[in-house]
């Protein structure tokens, strides 16, 4: 498992790929933001770790990048930025998951293993309890109670088993028994 750390500050980028490389990850580290889309481009990663506040090209921009690219790579977002509203930009620009700095490593560790557990993950049509799924490439519709509905897509979800959907509004829903299956 390869992972690009792009981060410009030198005590959190040594922090994070220390305790990485100790989990036997290979790593790379850019220091600014053209660097680390240079990287993303080069190289397969299966793993972005990405700061927002970054000198050259903003993290936010790389992001947008990466995914006018058609990448598909998971992305962490790694930041001292801490709004609601900035974590739903971040999503909504193709982020996968947000920590807030400063963090525990023990913290980004299981959000990086939920990440790789997720990327093999695909959700199916089909109908669990009170709840009917139809998915269509990326596009994931629940019905549930009659005809409430959540839009998501298929990269908002975590492990199988327990999904959380990203929603169109603000929060993350969770269905435990929502079948994923191996992509
Ligand atoms: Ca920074």
């Amino acid at each position: 498992m390869r992972i690009l750390v792009v981060e410009d500050e030198e005590k959190v980028s040594r922090f994070v790929t220390r305790g990485l490389a100790a989990e036997r990850f290979a790593v790379d580290v850019a220091r600014d933001g053209k660097t680390g889309w240079e990287l993303a481009q080069t190289y397969q990663y299966d793993l972005i770790i990405l700061d927002l506040m970054l000198p050259g090209l903003t993290g936010g921009e790389v992001l947008r990048r990466i995914r006018k690219a058609n990448s598909q790579v998971p992305v962490l977002i790694l930041t001292a930025r801490d709004s609601l509203g900035d974590k739903i930009e971040h999503f909504e620009a193709g982020a996968d998951d947000y920590l807030t700095k400063p963090f525990a490593f023990a913290e980004l560790l299981v959000r990086v293993k939920a990440l790789f557990a997720g990327a093999n993950l695909k959700i199916t049509s089909g109908e669990w309890h009170e709840l009917r799924v139809e998915a269509a490439g990326n596009k994931i519709t629940c019905y549930y109670d009659g005809n409430k509905k959540i839009e998501a897509t298929d990269d908002t979800f975590k492990d199988a088993g327990k999904v959380g959907l990203w929603t169109k509004a603000d929060s993350v829903t969770y269905f435990d028994d929502l079948k994923a299956t191996a992509r």
